[in-house]
């Protein structure tokens, strides 16, 4: 498979001066180190029917893209894919995976793009939109962080395959992309 999309992986994110205790900062079910989260954005991405189990513990977005949790809590707490109202970047494949959850791009937007154009405006378009004060990704992404990099790094490998189906007029044998 091609490491085209070597994602600097978002984990170990801590925040200066945070202390972290080795335990409560992995995600129970792959042990990777997921990021703190404020409860707030728990809170807006868990669907409804599972707002009762929200405690009051430390949450982290686990980011591994083979792990089915997206939110683990010091005290045990866990949501998975299951319980949360929209698709995660980290954790989804396809035209549907979402890119930007502030300004709506998705995957599919940008392959589209890039098969018409060999290229993406995308990025461009969502940096312009965060100089205007317009992005609210700390709440509107269910990984609490910027989607910036992580658009960056979709539309480069997207463009790269189509180059790679351009040039050598077969279809790349893997999705980079959509792990
Ligand atoms: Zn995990």
């Amino acid at each position: 498979m091609s490491d085209c999309c070597g994602v600097p992986q978002q984990t170990g994110i801590t925040t200066p001066g945070e202390k972290v205790t080795a335990e409560a900062a992995r995600c129970a079910e792959c042990g990777g180190e997921g990021r703190s989260v404020p409860r707030q954005t728990v809170l807006h991405h868990v669907r409804s029917e599972e707002y009762a189990r929200v405690g009051d513990e430390a949450y982290r977005f686990c980011p591994s893209p083979n792990c089915q949790v997206v939110y683990y809590g010091d005290d045990g707490g866990r949501f998975t894919v299951e319980d949360v109202r929209e698709l995660v970047t980290a954790k989804a494949s396809g035209d549907e995976r979402p890119l930007c959850y502030c300004f709506g791009f998705t995957e599919g937007d940008a392959r589209e793009e890039i098969a018409r154009t060999g290229k993406s405006t995308i990025p461009t378009r969502i940096s312009q939109l965060i100089k205007e004060g317009m992005c609210a990704c700390e709440v509107r992404n269910p990984s609490g962080a910027c989607c910036l990099g992580q658009v960056n790094q979709t539309v480069k490998c997207l463009a790269e395959d189509h180059r790679t189906a351009t040039e050598t007029a077969t279809t790349p044998l893997h999705d980079c992309c959509s792990r």
